[in-house]
């Protein structure tokens, strides 16, 4: 997918979004090649309010309005990476956030549907991802945690705020044979999963530690 940003005055954040590739990507376990590429590719800055563009690419997690976070790039890595996501592979993204880890998704799989319960951010992540030029993605409002609103399998499930448990819609909407990851756990910190269906049942393996912001809906947290 060729994007459509190229920018000659950068400030340098070309060489940092290198420096993160190899420093905090490939220099920990991130090992596969295509999540290594695209992640030096998709400009992390176009995902940030404009005072948190000098520091788009420190190993962290930043705010993007509204009491939300886009994610650290660290961690879009290796949930990218542990997801296994392959070109045909038909995505649902829950939590949209910035769509930073939306379009990274979008540049590995044949199409990725993302749902987000703030209408702002759905809408700022939609204008960023056109700007880009990555066209194989639908958006929605609404609560994830109850699944993609029409009756749909998907390949590969990645839900990008913590949840108590993983939301039974979401594991009816995951394809025999397809991967889910997760944040899951009750309190402040949770334990990363990623988890596997075989035959009708999720087998899932914990991770790591992680945290994250909760998923507010139905089947994640009261607000
Ligand atoms: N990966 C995103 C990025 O790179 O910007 C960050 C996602 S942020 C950590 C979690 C997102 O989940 C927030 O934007 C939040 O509004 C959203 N969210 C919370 N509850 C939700 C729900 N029930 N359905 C959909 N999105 C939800």
């Amino acid at each position: 997918m060729a994007l459509m940003v190229e920018r000659k005055d950068d400030n340098g954040l070309a060489e940092a979004r290198e420096h993160m590739r190899r420093h905090d990507l490939r220099g920990r376990d991130i090992t596969d090649p295509d999540v290594l590429r695209v992640m030096a590719q998709i400009p992390r800055e176009e995902f940030v309010p404009p005072e948190y563009r000098p520091q788009a690419y420190k190993d962290g997690p930043l705010p993007i309005g509204g009491g939300q976070t886009i994610s650290q790039p660290y961690i879009v890595a290796l949930m990218t990476q542990l997801l296994r996501v392959r070109p045909g592979d038909e995505v649902l993204e829950v939590g949209t956030g910035s769509g930073y880890q939306t379009a990274i998704l979008a540049c590995l799989a044949q199409r990725v549907s993302t749902i987000e319960r703030s209408p702002e951010l759905s809408v700022a992540a939609r204008a960023v991802l056109a700007k880009l030029g990555i066209e194989n993605v639908e958006f929605r409002i609404g609560d994830g945690s109850r699944g993609w609103p029409e009756a749909r399998a998907f390949s590969r499930i990645m839900i990008t705020a913590a949840v108590p448990d993983v939301p039974p819609p979401l594991t009816a909407q995951l394809a025999g044979t397809g991967i889910m990851i997760a944040p899951v756990g009750q309190g402040a910190a949770q334990e990363l999963i990623v988890a596997e269906k075989h035959q009708g049942k999720l087998i899932e393996t914990s991770i790591c530690g992680c945290r994250f912001v909760k998923l507010i809906g139905e089947y994640g947290f009261s607000e």
